[in-house]
């Protein structure tokens, strides 16, 4: 049996998985125990075979404790993706391609590909429903012109538009959970069916004066508001939208100090390994591998582990 709880440095998942039958024996102990099951055709107690691979006795096929995951037809050890799973996890503002190119001893493109390949685990669970003080804001990302190379700038705007940008809308419930997520735009008629699916009813919802968040009383929340334009950051009793912001600087400081440059394409995917971070943050390193590996093989995902406050 693995113990999870025993990695709680990269020099302890090296140790660990050492060489590939180990790795291999982990992906099938933590997606089957110790009865697996064939993924052709659901057979029971599919038997060993001397390959390390496991052989169906129904349907006769054979196959690969990495089959269905994240690690199927790699040609990669599966020691280095572990590694990979364990740096994005465990270090608070993520891990570059070229970084983990040079820690894992493999090509940036390479790497690139990995990193990609794991965020797709970080994806967002539909069904959150934040609830009591939610701070909802929207913010834009990109598209800062001259930062960019003169073959990349775009036509008509002098170094700031929203033609270039993209906005992210935001929900954090204080002391709870973030939802947020990649959006066309900031108009009502696209943000308020996103705020009815992700915060229950009634809940109260603390924004800045933007005219798309008028109406929240009318679709039944408590709102409050602060104008950011008029100076004004914090009222009295509690209202304001420090802790959605503290969530956009440490987003963007995770996507300028370590990605430099996130593609309209992707952003999604980065989007949703802060939010990853963000709501782990009160576990422990192991606890967040554990999660990860155990997300790879597509068993758990963390909120059946362990909910944050
Ligand atoms: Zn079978």
């Amino acid at each position: 049996m693995i113990n999870f709880g025993e990695f709680k440095s990269l020099i302890s998942v090296i140790n660990h998985f050492h060489d590939e039958g180990v790795c291999k024996d982990a992906l099938a102990e933590a997606r089957w125990g110790d009865d697996v099951v064939c993924p052709h055709c659901g057979q029971h107690h599919c038997a060993k075979r001397k390959d390390g691979r496991y052989r169906c006795n129904n349907c006769k096929h054979n196959f690969s404790a990495t089959i269905g995951t994240i690690f199927e037809n790699t040609n990669l050890p599966l020691k280095k993706w572990f590694i990979a799973l364990y740096l994005i996890s465990s270090h608070k503002k993520g891990v570059s391609s070229h970084q983990l190119a040079r820690d894992c001893e493999v090509t940036q493109k390479t790497a690139w590909y990995m990193l990609h390949k794991i965020r797709t685990l970080f994806a967002q669970d539909d069904a959150v429903a934040l609830d009591g003080e939610v701070e909802i804001d929207e913010m834009y990302l990109g598209g800062r012109e001259t930062n960019k190379h003169e073959s990349k700038k775009t036509e008509g705007t002098q170094g700031r538009s929203t033609k270039t940008k993209t906005p992210i809308f935001g929900m954090v419930q204080r002391n709870g959970k973030v939802v947020a997520m990649k959006v066309e735009d900031t108009k009502a008629k696209t943000l308020m069916p996103i705020i009815k699916q992700f915060v229950r009813e009634n809940a109260h919802l603390l924004t800045d004066e933007l005219s798309s968040y008028q109406g929240l009383n009318r679709e039944g929340y408590n709102h409050d508001y602060v104008s950011h334009g008029q100076k004004e950051f914090v009222r009295p009793n509690g209202i304001h939208t420090n802790s959605v912001e503290g969530f956009w600087a440490h987003f963007k400081r995770v996507v300028f100090g370590t990605y430099h440059f996130v593609s309209k394409t992707y952003l999604q995917r980065y989007i949703d390994e802060q939010l990853y971070r963000w709501n782990t943050r009160k576990a422990n390193t192991a606890v967040r591998f554990s999660d990860m590996f155990a997300k790879s093989v597509g068993i758990v995902r963390y909120n059946d582990v362990k909910m944050v406050a």
